[in-house]
Order: structure tokens, then C-alpha cells, then sequence
């Protein structure tokens, strides 16, 4: 298409360099969320809201590292804890006093006391559903379709449209998006709708009778890679309550949520009691981060022993430094206000411009992350998704974006985040770039 050229015009360096990739990286690049056709974009370097790839191209970031660098880029108060802690050493695998700091603060946030940390979102939900299988003594996990939480055995399974062939191990595309999992690992993992209390209820009491009543189900309180789905009232209480009454360990992923639609996560913003959370992205302000929270009950089996939750990088100074730095002087309430101010601007924008047009979508956000949705019905769970989604548009959006100087996550599945250096002016100049779409469309 027209805007496919154009961006292939404007980033030829990015092809030189993904040419030079090819030959020393499995597939051109370092995870395969990184591929693109014909080449990924290569950047060079950020500076709070923006950011510029290797042809120069000077962009507003909306993507900001899956959703990572709510603190914005290269964070003055960040850089400087990184540096001080650099002066004094980067790495002991020995505890360091912002390792405790930053537990502190995190069961403060989010009313858990126990804390373990992690190199990654996929470490803490391993670690998380391991020390629930330990505590109930049960192997099954129960998951929602299309939710993606890392990229472990167990998890891997429906996660979402690009990849729904995982798990369907005579399908060819098996190879490419999720060969290497034993089918006995799939086997344990058991998906259950969205916003569908009553059929998790049904299907624990079923795996119950067949003595397979699982451990823990893991889930995000809003899901965040379909683009963004909200809980429909009740929901969430709904689940507390039938995990409880079943004893199944209630483990929130907020990987994505926790530290970017509130301080205290999705736990706090619905007022949720979780059993336990796993985090990452957001917390380590750009360096490699992760962490679990439990309530004192269940992380005695990390304290007896019964679960070896380790790591040599695990609470990491560098990574405790920024940890420490990102909570305390950059994600502070004022700048939650900040947030959910830019949020109602871009959301509010973005839907006028949908009514205007009468495009097949809406806009919704929460905390520093939302979404158009192109889907001319609402989404409400992984099946409502996949019969609405508009690809096309979906797709084409991102082109518009990233040739009108937005950075956008790629994908049909992916929200913006917005970070606190972001102005109102510049989530304005996203609105404006998605009316000239949509004026191009209706023309
Ligand atoms: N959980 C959720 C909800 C995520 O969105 C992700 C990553 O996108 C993960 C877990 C995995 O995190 P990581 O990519 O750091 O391993």
C-alpha cells in the first residue's frame, strides 16, 4: 500500500541495518516480538516523550517499550540513581538496602506484605503460579483465552489472535509461534472466557469432578493485548468470590497494569484482593525488572523453603536503583493526576473524531494506557474480539502513525501508554494524526 511505501522510504537505514541483523541474529532480531516486514525500526535514542529512529525520524512515543517507560525516556531522577549506583557497583547477588525500599513501597501500593523480585514479567508469573502449585498442592492452571502472560511453557496457550495456533500441535504454524512445548505442559493449562464469571465457576467444578481442580487462575483484571478490554461491573468480585470459595489461589497479572493505570495497579484502581500479583515493565523504569507480591499465607512456602525462588539478577541494584528512583520521585500522585488528565484528552479526541466520521470504533482508556478499538461491536472478551476486529484498519492505523511521526506499538492487540512527560499538546498531535486517517477514509 501507499503508507507502506512511504514508511519503507523514510527508514532505509533501518533496512541497512536489519540486512547487516540478519546474518548474526536467528530471524534478524533479539526477540521475535521485534519482527516486522519488510524490517523492524531501528531507534537511536529517546528523550522524555520522544523518541528517533536511525534515519532521524523524530517521533512521539505512545509505545513506549510495551508499555515499560511510563517514567518517559532517559527520566533525569532515573539516570542519576543508575549512575550513583554504578559509581558503587552494579551487581553483588548479594542484598542491597533499595531492594527493601522498593519492597516497602510496593506492599504500601498494593496491600500485599511479601515480596520476591525477578528479571522479567515471564519470571514473576512462573514463579508466581510455581509458588501456587506449591501451595495448593495441585498442578492444573486456569487461564483466560486470548491473555498473554509471558513466554513460559505453561502460559503459552491462547494468547492471543496473531498466535492461536499454539497448542495445535498438527497445525504447521505450531512450528513458528509455539513449537517446543511439551503437549503434557499444554494439557495442564485451561482457558475460561473473559467477563464470564459464572463459566469459570462451571468449568473449576468440572476439573474438580475429574480431579483436576487447578492451583491458581492467572489473569489480568483488564486485558491489555486486546487492545485494552475493561471488566464489566461485578466481574471482578465475581471471580474473588468463586476462586475463594474453591480455594483456587487468585493471581493477578500486572505485568502491564500495575505502576500505569495507578499506583497501586488494578488492585487498587477496582479494588481488587488479590492472593497475589506479578509485575514488571513499568517498575523497572527501563532496566530489566520483575515482582511478585503475596499475601503472608501463601509466600510461606517461599519462607520455608518448599519453593526455591531464585536468580543471580534477581533484585539487581541497577535495576533496585531505578526501581527505587521510578517510585518514589517520578510516579508520584501528581503524577497519576497527570496521567488520567492526558488520558481523558486523548480518549475524549479520539472518540469525537470517531463520532465525527462514524468510524466502526471506539476509544476507551485507564491510567496511562487505551486504545482505539476498531470493532463495530463492543469487545468484551477473545471471541468478541476476533469476530469484530477490523484488521485492516487496525493495521493501517499503525502505518498512519508511524508515517506522521508517532510511535506506536505494532500489532492488532496493543494499546498506547503515555508517560508522565508527556503534555497535552502532544496526545493532541495523536488525535490529529488519527483524524487526517479518518478524514482519508470517509473522503
Ligand atoms: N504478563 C503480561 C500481562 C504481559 O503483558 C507480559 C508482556 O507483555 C508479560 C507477562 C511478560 O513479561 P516479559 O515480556 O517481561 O517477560
Amino acid at each position: 500500500t501507499r503508507e507502506e511505501a512511504l514508511l519503507n522510504e523514510r527508514t532505509p537505514r533501518s533496512g541497512e541495518m536489519f540486512a547487516r541483523a540478519d546474518r548474526v541474529l536467528a530471524a534478524g532480531v533479539a526477540s521475535s516480538y521485534q519482527l516486522r516486514e519488510p524490517w523492524p525500526i531501528y531507534l537511536s535514542h529517546g528523550a522524555g516523550p520522544r523518541v528517533w529512529d536511525v534515519d532521524g525520524n523524530e517521533m512521539l512515543d505512545f509505545h513506549n517499550g510495551f508499555g515499560s517507560m511510563v517514567q518517559g525516556h532517559a527520566h533525569p531522577a532515573i539516570g542519576r540513581a543508575v549512575r550513583d549506583r554504578y559509581e558503587f557497583g552494579t551487581h553483588f547477588a548479594a542484598p542491597t538496602e533499595d531492594a527493601v525500599v522498593v519492597g516497602e513501597e510496593l506492599a504500601r501500593r498494593f496491600g500485599l506484605p511479601l515480596w520476591r523480585y525477578t528479571n522479567s514479567g515471564s519470571e514473576a508469573t512462573m514463579d508466581a503460579i510455581r509458588i501456587a502449585r506449591a501451595y495448593t498442592g495441585r498442578d492444573v492452571v486456569m487461564k483466560i483465552f486470548g491473555s498473554y502472560h509471558g513466554h513460559h511453557d505453561t502460559v503459552m496457550v491462547s494468547i492471543g489472535v496473531a498466535y492461536d495456533r499454539i497448542g495445535d500441535h498438527d497445525h504447521p504454524a505450531q512450528l513458528a509461534y509455539g513449537g517446543g512445548i511439551p503437549q503434557a505442559t499444554v494439557d495442564m493449562t485451561v482457558p475460561v472466557h473473559f467477563n464470564d464469571a459464572d463459566s469459570m465457576d462451571r468449568r473449576i467444578v468440572e476439573l474438580d469432578r475429574e480431579g483436576r481442580k487447578p492451583a491458581c487462575v492467572i489473569m489480568e483484571a483488564a486485558m491489555m493485548n486486546l487492545g485494552v478490554v475493561l471488566p464489566e461491573p461485578g466481574y471482578l468480585e465475581a471471580v474473588r468470590d468463586v476462586t475463594r470459595r474453591h480455594g483456587v489461589v487468585l493471581i493477578v497479572d500486572e505485568v502491564k497494569t500495575g505502576l500505569a493505570i495507578a499506583a497501586g495497579g488494578a488492585t487498587e484502581r477496582f479494588g481488587i484482593e488479590p492472593d497475589m500479583v506479578t509485575l514488571a515493565k513499568t517498575l523497572g523504569g527501563g532496566l530489566p525488572s520483575g515482582a511478585i507480591g503475596g499475601t503472608a499465607e501463601i509466600m510461606r512456602v517461599v519462607r520455608d523453603g518448599t519453593v526455591y525462588q531464585v536468580g543471580t539478577y534477581n533484585g539487581n541494584p541497577l535495576s533496585m536503583a531505578a526501581a527505587r528512583a521510578s517510585l518514589l520521585d517520578v510516579l508520584t500522585p501528581r503524577s497519576y493526576e497527570h496521567l488520567a488528565e492526558l488520558n481523558d484528552r486523548i480518549v475524549g479526541g479520539c472518540q469525537h473524531v470517531v463520532d465525527e466520521h462514524r468510524l466502526p470504533a471506539y476509544a476507551l482508556g485507564i491510567g496511562a494506557k487505551g486504545c482505539v478499538t476498531f470493532a463495530s461491536e463492543k469487545v468484551i472478551d477473545y471471541e468478541t474480539f476476533k469476530a469484530n476486529q477490523d484488521v485492516e484498519l487496525s493495521e493501517l492505523a499503525w502505518l498512519y502513525n508511524m508515517n506522521r511521526g508517532i510511535f506506536m506499538t505494532p500489532g492488532r492487540e496493543e494499546e498506547w501508554t503515555l508517560s508522565v512527560t508527556h503534555t497535552l499538546g502532544e496526545v493532541d498531535r495523536y488525535v490529529e494524526v488519527f483524524a487526517e486517517m479518518a478524514s482519508d477514509l470517509t473522503r
